[in-house]
C-alpha cells in the first residue's frame, strides 16, 4: 500500500479527465477527480453537444421551407428559444449525470470544488482538505478568450450563450473561426441578422481555401454580413440595453449581443503550477512531453491545458494513452496526423489531411480532383447551394493525402472517409470502390 492518499488524482473532469481517471481505474489505480463546475466539462456542458443541439434547432427553418416542394403543407411556423433552449439544457444535466454514474461505477471518487497544486504530488481541495497521489493529472481544458477593449465586458461568450434569456434579433460575432461560423449559422436560422467581425481578411486559418471560399459565399448569399479587417475599438451601452459597436475601418452597428469566439486560452490561471515546478510554453500551456509528463515527473497533463490540438476527440485519445501507458503498462502515444476535424456551420465543412496549398509546399508535385455540386435535395428545394469536395493527391505515390468538403452532412461522410486517408489508400482505391447511387458520398469514388 502506498504512502500516498490516491494513486492518481485528476484536475478537471471533462472529455480527457474523465477518460484518464476512468481508464486508470480499470486498471486497478485508486483515483480521484476534482471538478470546481460541471462533470462533462466544455464538450457537454458547453460546447459540442448543446451547440450541436441547436445546430440541429437551427437547421428546421431551411427543413421547414424546403418542405413545401416536397409537397408539405407547412403552415406559418414560429420559433420558441425558451423551448429548445431549455431541452438543450435539460440534455446537458442528463449527459452530466451519465458522466457522474461512470466515474462512480468505476469507483473513482469525485470532489465537486476546485482543486490546486500545492507540490509535486499534492493538491488543495477548496474546503481547505489536502490530498496527496503519486501521480497528478491536468485535464483543466481551456477558457474563452475576451480581447481588453473598451466596453469588451458588455460582451458574452460561448460560455455564456446556451443560457440567453431571449432570442436577440441583432447579433454580431467576432472574430472568423469554429464557433464565429458555427453561431452565426445557429441564430441565423433562428432568424436574427448575423454580422461577423473580423481582425482579419479570412474565417477558418487552417482549413483549405475554396472550401473556406465557397461557405463565405454560401453564408453571404443566405444573408450573414461579414466585416474584415475590422478590429474592435469600443462597444458602448445604449440607453434601451442594446449595444453600439465601434470598429476600425467600418460603420458601427447597433445589436442586441456581442458573442466573442476569438479563441480559448489553456485554464492555467491560480492552478498552482509554479508551485509544484510545472513550465508553461510561450502559448501559456502546460509543456508536455510525448508522454503527456510535465517538467515535473509525477505530474501530467491532457487535453487544451496543454494547447495541442484542441478538438474533444484528441482529448480523450490523450487521457487513455495517459492512463494506459502510466497504469495499464502498455506504452501508448497518441498519433496527431491526419486528425480529421469539421465545422457545424450551415452547411457544414470538414477535412482530413493536407490542405491544396501545404500538399503543394509539403510534396511539390500533387493532383488535385474536385466535385462541385448541387445535392439532389437542394435542386428540388430550389435551394442554390452548392456543395463541394476535394481530393489532394500525391502525384509521385498515388496517395490520397487530403480530403476537404463542404455540404449536407459533410462531417458524416468525411468520418468514414478519413479511415482511407488515415490508412494511407491510393486514388485507385477510391476509383476501384463501387459508386453508392443515390448518395453525395459517391462523389469520393467518382472524382476524375
Ligand atoms: P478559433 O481559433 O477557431 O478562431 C478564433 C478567431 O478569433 C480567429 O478568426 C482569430 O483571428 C480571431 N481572434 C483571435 N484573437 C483575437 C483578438 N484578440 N481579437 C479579435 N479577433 C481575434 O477559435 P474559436 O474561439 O472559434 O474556437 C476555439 C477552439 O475550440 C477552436 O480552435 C477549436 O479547436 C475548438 N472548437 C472546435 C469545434 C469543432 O470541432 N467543431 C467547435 C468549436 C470550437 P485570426 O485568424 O486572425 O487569428
Amino acid at each position: 500500500m502506498s504512502n500516498f492518499d490516491y494513486d492518481l488524482f485528476v484536475i478537471g473532469a471533462g472529455s480527457g479527465g474523465v477518460r484518464a481517471a476512468r481508464i486508470a481505474a480499470g486498471h486497478g489505480a485508486r483515483v480521484a477527480i476534482a471538478e470546481e463546475h460541471r462533470v462533462g466539462g466544455t464538450c457537454v456542458i458547453r460546447g459540442c453537444v448543446p451547440k450541436k443541439l441547436l445546430v440541429y434547432g437551427a437547421h428546421f427553418a431551411e427543413d421547414l421551407s424546403d418542405a413545401r416542394q416536397f409537397g408539405w403543407d407547412v403552415k406559418e411556423t414560429k420559433f420558441d428559444w425558451v423551448v429548445l433552449r431549455d431541452n438543450v439544457l435539460a440534455e446537458v444535466a442528463r449527459l452530466e449525470g451519465i458522466y457522474g454514474e461512470t466515474l462512480a461505477n468505476h469507483k473513482v471518487e469525485v470532489f465537486k470544488e476546485r482543486a490546486v497544486l500545492t507540490g509535486p504530488q499534492s493538491v488543495k481541495l477548496a474546503s481547505g482538505r489536502e490530498i496527496t497521489a503519486k501521480t497528478i493529472l491536468i485535464a483543466t481544458g481551456g477558457w474563452p478568450v475576451r480581447p481588453e477593449f473598451e466596453g469588451s465586458e458588455h460582451g458574452i461568450t460561448s460560455n455564456d450563450v446556451f443560457h440567453l434569456e431571449t432570442l436577440p434579433k441583432r447579433v454580431v460575432i467576432a472574430g472568423g473561426g469554429y464557433i464565429a461560423n458555427e453561431f452565426a449559422g445557429i441564430f441565423h436560422g433562428f432568424g436574427a441578422h448575423v454580422t461577423i467581425v473580423n481582425r482579419g481578411d479570412q474565417i477558418l486559418r487552417g482549413y483549405d481555401e475554396q472550401i473556406r471560399d465557397r461557405l463565405l459565399q454560401i453564408s453571404m448569399t443566405k444573408g450573414i454580413e461579414f466585416r474584415f479587417n475590422a478590429p474592435f475599438e469600443k462597444i458602448t451601452k445604449n440607453e434601451d440595453g442594446t449595444l453600439h459597436v465601434e470598429m476600425k475601418g467600418c460603420d458601427a452597428i447597433d445589436a442586441d449581443i456581442v458573442l466573442f469566439a476569438t479563441g480559448r486560452a489553456p485554464n492555467v490561471t491560480g492552478l498552482g503550477l509554479d508551485v509544484a515546478g510545472v513550465a508553461l510554453n510561450d502559448k501559456g500551456a502546460i509543456n508536455v512531453d510525448d508522454d503527456n509528463k510535465s517538467s515535473v515527473d509525477s505530474i501530467y497533463a491532457v487535453g487544451d491545458v496543454t494547447d495541442r490540438i484542441q478538438l474533444t476527440p484528441v482529448a480523450i485519445r490523450e487521457g487513455q494513452a495517459f492512463a494506459d501507458t502510466v497504469f495499464g503498462g502498455k506504452p501508448t502515444r497518441v498519433d496527431y496526423t491526419n486528425v480529421p476535424s469539421a465545422v457545424f456551420s450551415h452547411p457544414p465543412l470538414a477535412g482530413v489531411g493536407l490542405t491544396e496549398a501545404q500538399a503543394k509546399n509539403k510534396l511539390g508535385t500533387i493532383r488535385t480532383y474536385t466535385s462541385d455540386f448541387r445535392a439532389m435535395k437542394n435542386v428540388l428545394a430550389g435551394r442554390n447551394e452548392r456543395a463541394l469536395y476535394k481530393m489532394i493527391v500525391d502525384a509521385a505515390t498515388d496517395v490520397v493525402v487530403g480530403l476537404h468538403m463542404i455540404g449536407p452532412d459533410a462531417p458524416e461522410i468525411l468520418q468514414a472517409a478519413a479511415v482511407a486517408v488515415k490508412a494511407k489508400l491510393t486514388k485507385a482505391d477510391f476509383d476501384a470502390t463501387v459508386a453508392l447511387h443515390p448518395s453525395m458520398a459517391e462523389e469520393l469514388v467518382l472524382l476524375k
